[in-house]
């Protein structure tokens, strides 16, 4: 039955005879509960990381098949918002136990489209997993408020879903980032329309799959494929309550801009520059192995990878040690066992992260660890970059100023925890700040002070687990950053208050069995 059932989502994601055909396999859209071809002349490639080879093709969606998802939406608002919440609950229960058993299908699509190692991909699913566990919990996570106000007078509080929501999704987590929306959107009552990145659609058609076999009926959950004009729609269309949004600054900026524009909450977690506060009296041993996984795991492409490294008095003498482990890993094909980290999403990204490389040399910066020029054996089209470290960088440089979104560390140094957080804080960006020491105060001083929404203390990548939400700040998030993602947060984006005051006179409680006025 399993065997036969990843048969089907294979076929679906590539197409039942994907090896034997000429032409390359046509995603389809998700709507109504069916897998629905586009009728579309315009298709966009997407291509394994690893050889550039074509995976499949994407539609750009006709404003018809958009319109049409909306259509199904709204058909299927009234009905799932008058499902019981335990009914729903235990659609979220068995969309959360297929998820578990489909990880390595999962996970395969994501090595072929994404290129992370295929350990990195169950991860990936796993996180995504761990909000549709947490969604489970609904029941007691959603109950609101009563008191009674005055003498037979009582006002109740309580969430209500918003209707229709849409979520725009980037390349790097195709399972976790949709999962981030998906089950809170949708125990909560509301319609999700997804638009998965258009550069890994598979475990997003995966996911819908899972979702009609989980019992979520027909319009709760649509995916539609596209770019920036599928894009458009969403943050124009009317009955599109709230956007979520997660991806680079410039689409996140724009998105924020013109959904709220249209009247929508927005929720848009963008780009970073994470920084590790690296003092001498840390666990070195522990504190470089985790530098160098946060680096460059995953080719450096997480949202919280480490990627700027301010080294604090002495432990500048430890860079050797450092160039040591990361030259350790391993670049290669998601595939193979030995691999550490894969390839960049694409030969744009290659090219862009080298051009950075080069920069940074030219700016007065050294580079003592090369990952440029490094494809694995079999593999000489695929986008490679192998861990790169940059040491004597200043905060004029180009490649501390932009996010590069590549396995590329960058390494600032401090005489002081003092100076180093004063670096840290004057960087635009606000996701994640980590310190590496056995001090007690100095960690506390370090936490207290440092200006980003998620802090390590000798943790590389502080992302917070589902039962809380997370926080980047400042240019890491767009607007207010008030409405993040999943945790408490995550539900009170997608639900508004009711508030309802209600008066019983007590004393026209009849006892002769006829009705009661009204006063
Ligand atoms: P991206 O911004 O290029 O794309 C994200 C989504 O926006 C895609 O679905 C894409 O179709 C759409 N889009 C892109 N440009 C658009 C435009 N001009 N108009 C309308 N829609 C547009 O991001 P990406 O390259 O897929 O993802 C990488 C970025 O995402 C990095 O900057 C990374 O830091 C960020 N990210 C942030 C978090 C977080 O939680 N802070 C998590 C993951 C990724």
């Amino acid at each position: 039955f399993i065997a036969s059932k990843m048969q089907r989502l294979e076929s679906l994601r590539y197409g039942a005879n994907h090896d034997k055909v000429q032409a390359p396999h046509k995603t389809d859209n998700f709507l109504n509960n069916e897998f629905v071809p586009s009728s579309t002349t315009e298709w966009l490639e997407v291509h394994d990381p690893a050889t550039n080879d074509v995976v499949t093709l994407v539609p750009k969606s006709t404003p018809q098949e958009l319109q049409a998802a909306v259509a199904s939406a709204r058909d299927a608002v009234p009905g799932w918002q008058q499902t019981s919440i335990m009914k729903r609950q235990q659609v979220i229960f068995k969309l959360t136990n297929l998820i578990r058993e489909h990880t390595d299908d999962l996970a395969t699509a994501i090595v072929k489209e994404q290129g992370k190692t295929f350990g990195d991909a169950k991860g990936d699913v796993l996180r995504g997993l761990q909000v549709c566990e947490t969604a489970c919990g609904i029941t007691t996570q959603l109950p609101g408020q009563v008191l009674e106000v005055a003498k037979d007078m009582e006002t109740r509080s309580y969430r209500e879903p918003l209707g229709i929501v849409a979520a725009i999704c980037p390349f790097n987590f195709p399972a976790m980032i949709p999962l981030w929306s998906l089950p809170i959107a949708i125990v909560t009552g509301n319609c999700l329309i997804l638009k998965p990145s258009e550069r890994v659609p598979g475990a997003a058609m995966i996911i819908a799959e899972l979702c009609r076999l989980a019992g979520v009926p027909p319009g709760v959950v649509n995916v539609v494929h596209g770019a920036h004009e599928t894009v458009n729609f969403l943050l124009d269309e009317p009955e599109i309550k709230a956007i979520s949004f997660v991806g680079s600054n410039k689409a996140g900026e724009y998105i924020h801009s013109r959904a709220t524009a249209n009247g929508k909450r927005v929720q848009a977690n963008l780009g970073a520059k994470n920084h590790a506060a690296l003092l001498p009296d840390a666990d070195r041993s522990h504190a470089l192995k985790s530098i160098a996984g946060a680096a460059f795991g995953a080719a450096g492409q997480r949202c919280m990878a480490l990627s700027a490294l301010v080294l604090v008095g002495s432990s500048k003498e430890w860079i050797d040690e450092l160039v040591q482990v990361s030259s350790s890993f391993q670049v290669g094909p998601g595939f193979a066992k030995d691999s550490d980290l894969g390839p960049l999403i694409s030969p744009q990204s290659r090219q862009r992260c080298e051009d950075i490389i080069a920069s940074a040399e030219v700016e007065g910066a050294k580079i003592v660890l090369d990952g440029r020029g490094k494809a694995p054996e079999g593999f000489p089209r695929g986008n490679w970059v192998a861990p790169t470290i940059i040491t004597g960088v200043k905060p004029h440089m180009r490649c501390y100023k932009e996010e590069i979104f590549a396995p590329v560390l960058v390494c600032l140094e401090a005489d002081t925890l003092e100076e180093a957080v004063k670096i840290i804080n004057a960087n635009p960006y606000g996701n994640g700040a980590v310190v590496f020491t056995r001090s007690g105060p100095a960690a506390s001083s370090f936490q207290k002070s440092v200006q980003a929404g998620q802090v390590g203390v000798n943790v590389p990548i502080p992302v917070p687990l589902p039962m809380f939400s997370f926080t980047g700040n400042k240019s890491s998030v767009a607007g207010t950053g008030l409405p993040n993602f999943y945790g408490a947060d995550g539900l009170r984006f997608y639900t508004q208050w009711k508030t309802v005051t209600s008066f019983w006179n007590s004393s026209d409680v009849s006892t002769s069995g006829k009705h009661v006025n009204m006063v």
